[in-house]
């Protein structure tokens, strides 16, 4: 009878270890994605701090969140930005507005 060497069975025995290791890395992936798509849907526009569902609206032509019960906001990446850039120009385009009205006024 076939009697495999010792070299041998290391090799098939470390294949086998690898083989299984693989498995155990793609599950932990997988797992580790289905965790974070529950944790997206059950999160998904509630409130940080008090759990309610949040509504959207406007601000400076911004669609922001609203928690209607603890009027917490929530800003989506770069709307902070945005709205700081809308209270900047707002005075200045104001002001602009006026005295284009008042020249139309005045020279019309
Ligand atoms: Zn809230």
């Amino acid at each position: 009878m076939y009697q495999p060497s010792e070299k041998e069975q290391e090799y098939f025995l470390r294949q086998e270890m690898e083989r299984l290791k693989a498995i155990r890395e793609e599950r932990a992936r997988r797992q580790a994605e289905e965790e974070r798509a529950r944790l997206k849907e059950l999160h998904y526009l509630h409130c940080a701090k008090c759990g309610q569902t949040m509504e959207t609206t406007k601000v400076a032509e911004v669609e922001i969140e609203v928690c209607p019960d603890c009027g917490g906001v929530y800003l989506d990446a770069g709307e902070l930005e945005k709205l700081v850039d809308a209270h900047k120009r707002g005075p200045f385009a104001n002001a602009l507005g006026l005295v284009r009205r008042l020249w139309g006024e005045v020279n019309g």
